[in-house]
């Protein structure tokens, strides 16, 4: 038998579980998903007490994003990002580091007919999942504006990925010809709140929240009402989870089978 999971601290009511049992199921392997809570300064030994126990990927959530990448082999990717939220551990050297966080952004905004190559794309956030989207859009040759609370995390963020970092207060002068935007501040989860205002929103724009829940947040409802199409954060959810099962297995992930475990839980 196989084994996967997460570390974090707490895992406790992680969503990754029900997605990765659903396709170990789904595609009929011998294999379990399972979640690791080790202490905050136990992030080493989880790490080397996996590589000794065979285990064949780990999904990595807060607090170790970024402490993991001490122990891992980043790539190129993962490196700029600074930020780690998978390992695989199949080449049975150093283990790899990967941001399927990004490639789930991608691939969400990817089921939208946007054209991210030549967007104009306005990030709201600086933390972990701000900074992954924003290197990942930048990547695909958008041009990035990077906004946040604390505006000299915005400049550094820009300066990291490419882009350029604004304060919150610049919103709707930088969203007038934007075609692209997305939250990636917690303002949102679980509280009827919105990072940007309705009045600099409009009907040209994809507007992504990586917050999933709830699932249709004040954000995409107030993009929802100026014509903007929208793409939920359960989404992106959805396929930094396919790629981290695509990443590990090298076999397509049975996305719907995913899709329903994790329409079952939210
Ligand atoms: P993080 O590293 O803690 O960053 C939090 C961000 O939110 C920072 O930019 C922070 O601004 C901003 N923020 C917090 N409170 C705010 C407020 N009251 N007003 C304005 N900005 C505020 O968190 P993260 O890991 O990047 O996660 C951010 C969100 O993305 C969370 O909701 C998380 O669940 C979600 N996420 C979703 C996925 C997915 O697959 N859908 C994946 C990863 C993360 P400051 O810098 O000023 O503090």
């Amino acid at each position: 038998m196989e084994v996967y999971g997460l570390i974090g601290n707490p895992v406790g009511h992680s969503l990754s579980p029900p997605m990765h049992e659903a396709a170990f199921d789904a595609v009929d392997m011998d294999a379990r998903y399972v979640t690791f809570e080790p202490a905050t300064d136990g992030l080493g030994d989880a790490i080397a007490g996996a590589v000794a126990l065979g285990i064949q990927g780990l999904n990595v959530t807060t607090p170790f994003k970024e402490a993991v990448l001490e122990y891992v082999d980043p790539t190129e990717m993962t490196a700029a990002i600074g930020a780690v939220n998978t390992i695989d551990f199949s080449n049975r050297g150093p283990p790899t580091g990967l941001n399927t966080d990004a490639i789930g952004a991608k691939r969400a905004l990817a089921t939208t007919a946007v054209n991210l190559d030549s967007a104009t794309a306005v990030v709201v956030g600086a933390g972990g999942a701000g900074r992954a989207i924003a290197w990942m859009l930048a990547d695909t040759g958008a041009t990035v504006r990077i906004a946040n609370r604390t505006t000299s995390k915005a400049a550094d963020v820009a300066t990291a990925v490419g882009g350029n970092g604004y304060g919150l207060e610049e919103l709707p002068a930088i969203l007038e010809d934007a075609d692209i935007l997305v939250n990636a501040t917690t303002v949102g989860m679980e509280s009827d709140e919105s990072p940007v205002p309705t009045s600099a929103l409009h009907g040209g724009l994809t507007v992504l929240d990586a917050v999933y829940t709830p699932q249709e947040t004040r954000l995409l409802r107030d993009a929802a009402s100026v014509g903007a199409t929208t793409v939920t954060g359960a989404t992106m959810l959805l396929y930094q989870a396919v790629a981290a099962f695509e990443t590990w297995t090298g076999e397509d992930a049975p996305v719907t089978a995913m899709e329903t475990a994790l329409h079952d839980r939210l």
